[in-house]
């Protein structure tokens, strides 16, 4: 594939993730915003301030590492932390920030998802943390999302909504949602009240359990695959 259909193909993905977030209800309006990684140096990122469902391939900014940008729109007000967590996480392809309703709700409280859940590990951890308040687009509000994503794949920010990140855009999509989904489910169980969390070494096995988790070739003692098709009755 040339590099220019390459481009297309990418930016046209990351035009999708934009609408997914819309549809998904992790978003609102303009804000929120999502970056892909294109090679070594240099990634797209959403425009700033322009209704996701306007979006067009040529609309999407093309930015360098070193903060030049190439394109008709102005890059994402984000992009410092884009950039920051693409170039710190090599592991990253993509990433989504949202301001999704329980997740900015819980981190208008200040407060990350505890363990509470065992799906809290797919995010990486025993919890998923919220950074400290920062006012958006700064270099401190990067600093603090990178800092409070260390050993994970999302975090929350105070006042503000959620970073996910993953090997690609569906991944990071993916994440963004079930953090939103954990968040309101451990909003519920504080408003019920007496939530207990489980401990570090039951979350430690599942975030030992998650690197194999779905995957065909997982294994597990107890079971046998006797063929691809079940036998007649
Ligand atoms: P942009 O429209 O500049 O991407 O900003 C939206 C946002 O969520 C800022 O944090
Ligand atoms: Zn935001």
């Amino acid at each position: 594939m040339s590099g220019a259909a390459r481009d297309g193909q990418l930016c046209r993905a990351l035009i999708e993730a934009c609408g997914d977030l819309q549809r998904l209800g992790l978003t609102h309006g303009t804000s929120g915003n999502v970056s892909i990684r294109r090679d070594a140096d240099s990634f797209f990122v959403s425009p700033t301030g322009l209704p996701y469902d306007s979006l067009e391939p040529p609309d999407i900014p093309l930015m360098r590492f070193d903060g030049r940008w190439y394109g008709r729109r102005r890059p994402s007000s984000e992009w410092r932390f884009h950039r920051d967590i693409l170039a710190a996480r090599p592991e990253a392809g993509a990433i989504v920030h949202a301001h999704p309703r329980y997740a900015t709700a819980l981190a208008c409280t200040g407060r990350g998802i505890a363990a509470f859940h065992y799906m809290v590990a797919v995010a990486g951890g025993a919890d998923i943390r919220c950074a400290p308040y920062h006012t958006f687009g700064t270099q401190l509000l990067s600093d603090a999302a990178l800092a409070a994503l260390e050993d994970r794949r999302a975090c929350l920010l105070a006042h503000h909504g959620i970073i996910a990140l993953g090997v690609d855009v569906n991944a990071a999509l993916r994440l963004a949602a079930q953090v939103e989904d954990l968040a309101a489910q451990y909003a519920a169980a504080l408003a019920i009240g007496g939530v207990t969390l489980l401990d570090a070494a039951e979350m430690a096995q599942v975030v030992e359990k998650f690197r194999t988790y779905g995957r065909q070739d997982a294994e597990d003692a107890d079971l046998e695959h006797a063929g691809d098709r079940p036998p007649a009755l």
